[in-house]
């Protein structure tokens, strides 16, 4: 295995914090410490942002062909580095090996679909309505974008940001989540190894997120923000944003509804809640929250997703044949259970799992509610948990309101094999992406993002380089 970098990295140096302090990364299945890592203060993210300013210039002007060839490269080397990656990713994380190898592959994904995106922005030639103008439409890169990555997809919210950004010609300072920034660092040194020249990404590390943050984006010198995150903290970046009027992408929280309807192929509906709610252990924004079945088949639905849920074995990630590893930390597996007994207290009925487990790790069983009341808290909170709730509905119409009923809107999922419901359906959700019979829509050539309180901006697909790039128009008289 390579050697982690456990430092920051600015202008192409790895280096300590200025201020020499460290932060213990830890395992969430064990609770023991995995190494110490760099914890950097303001002083060292001004640095960073120095670096990304004076490298700006000249990274914009580099060939977008060699851009290009930057990012396949390092997809080739993430490619080639799976086994280690996704062993690092399930130690400070905690997700099962499979699917960190899922993640890996996706991660470079993003590097390959941007490698190809980087040598096709382009612009236009026009002569103006009265002919008095030619209008020449140029793009160019919105300058240095400050990237804030979470901790449950630690590779992929990295290359996800990353990508665009280099494709685009931006320089780059990565924040990325306090429990998980050891993927980030082994990204970074991929990327030198491919071949990005010093200062265009620098990568700090920090326990103090807003002490670092807030005097960067209200300080000017920050052009772009993207953060994928909680949706309270999106909203005080949103506020620090305006003080210099910072373009901004934000992927935030979800909320989503699964909505099973009685003429779906159930099979594939329970395969889909497996998928939308299981991946990560739940802790995913675009996690199945609220799961609507038609009271027609809710009890073959609730015996069949029972069955797969209560056949999962929980443990370590790192041990042969664990499906589900620990939530992320002891706050949040508090969450998860308080969540479980208001709905309880409710009165849901717990079908499988329900009990915290004794001993070390932040583990949670695989739970199964029904008869889930609309007014449980979980209806309005993002569980981030193996939690499946499950609602019963009678009406197409009352389950679209229900469905709504939230200032989330980030990705929703419909089971049915009528096609004009499947459409009417998927039109009038409002959120962001739907998956139509499917319990997955995560996919680099597609336009991941949501609407309402879940966020703004795109990222993937065409759209995501666009986040990344200014128009100019230059006005020239025909002669
Ligand atoms: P979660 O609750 O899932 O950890 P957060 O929104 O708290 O989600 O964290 C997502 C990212 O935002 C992490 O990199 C975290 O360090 C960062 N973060 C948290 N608070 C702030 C803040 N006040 N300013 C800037 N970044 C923050």
């Amino acid at each position: 295995m390579q050697a982690v970098p456990k430092q920051l990295h600015i202008a192409g140096t790895w280096q300590n914090a200025a201020a020499p302090r460290t932060m213990p990364v830890d395992n969430p299945a064990t609770g023991t410490t995995l190494c110490e890592v760099a914890d950097a203060g303001p002083e060292d993210g001004r640095a960073a942002l120095n670096a990304a300013q004076a490298a700006q210039k000249a990274w914009a002007a580099t060939a977008p062909r060699t851009r290009s060839e930057i990012l396949r490269r390092a997809h080739e080397i993430i490619l080639d580095r799976t086994e280690d990656l996704a062993l690092l990713m399930t130690l400070e994380m905690g997700k099962p090996l499979a699917e960190a190898r899922g993640e890996v592959t996706y991660a470079a994904e993003f590097f390959r679909w941007f490698a190809e995106e980087a040598v096709r922005i382009d612009g236009g030639y026009a002569t103006s309505p009265d002919g008095r103008n030619r209008h020449l439409v140029l793009r160019q890169p919105v300058g240095p974008c400050l990237l804030i990555t979470p901790w449950n997809f630690p590779l992929a919210m990295g290359t996800r940001k990353i990508g665009p950004a280099v494709a685009a010609g931006c320089t780059m300072i990565l924040k990325p989540a306090p429990q998980t920034p050891l993927s980030s660092l082994a990204l970074t040194g991929i990327l030198t190894e491919a071949g990005l020249p010093p200062g265009v990404l620098n990568t700090v590390t920090t326990s103090d997120a807003g002490g670092l943050v807030e005097p960067l984006l209200r300080g000017g010198g920050i052009r772009k923000l993207s953060f994928t995150g909680s949706t309270q903290v999106g909203r005080i970046l949103l506020a620090q944003c305006a003080d210099t009027v910072v373009r901004t992408s934000l992927e935030l929280g979800g909320n989503a509804p699964f909505i099973v309807f009685d003429d779906a192929d159930i099979g594939a509906a329970v395969d889909g809640a497996m998928v939308a709610k299981m991946r990560n252990m739940g802790e995913a924004c675009t996690a199945a929250n609220r799961i609507y079945v038609h009271s027609s088949v809710a009890g073959e639905f609730a015996s069949r997703l029972t069955a797969r849920m209560s056949a999962l074995t929980v443990g370590d990630g790192t041990a042969p044949g664990t499906d589900v590893g620990p939530l992320i930390d002891a706050a949040g597996r508090a969450k998860v259970d308080a969540l479980v007994r208001d709905a309880v207290d409710r009165g849901a009925k717990i079908l499988t799992g329900g009990e915290l487990p004794a001993g070390d790790g932040n583990f949670y069983p695989p739970t199964v509610l029904t008869e889930v009341p609309r007014d449980a808290a979980l209806t309005g909170t993002e569980i981030f948990g193996p939690v499946a709730a499950l609602f019963t509905f009678d009406d197409e119409e009352d389950v679209v309101q229900a469905a709504n009923d939230t200032e989330w809107g980030l990705v929703s999922y419909v089971f049915t094999r009528d096609l004009d419901r499947a459409l009417r359906v998927g039109e009038r959700l409002e959120t962001g992406m739907v998956g139509l019979n499917t319990g997955l829509v995560s996919n680099p050539a597609a336009p991941f993002g949501g609407v309402k309180q879940s966020g703004l901006g795109r990222e993937g697909g065409r759209v995501g380089i666009e986040e990344f790039l200014e128009y100019k128009y230059l006005a020239v008289p025909t002669g």
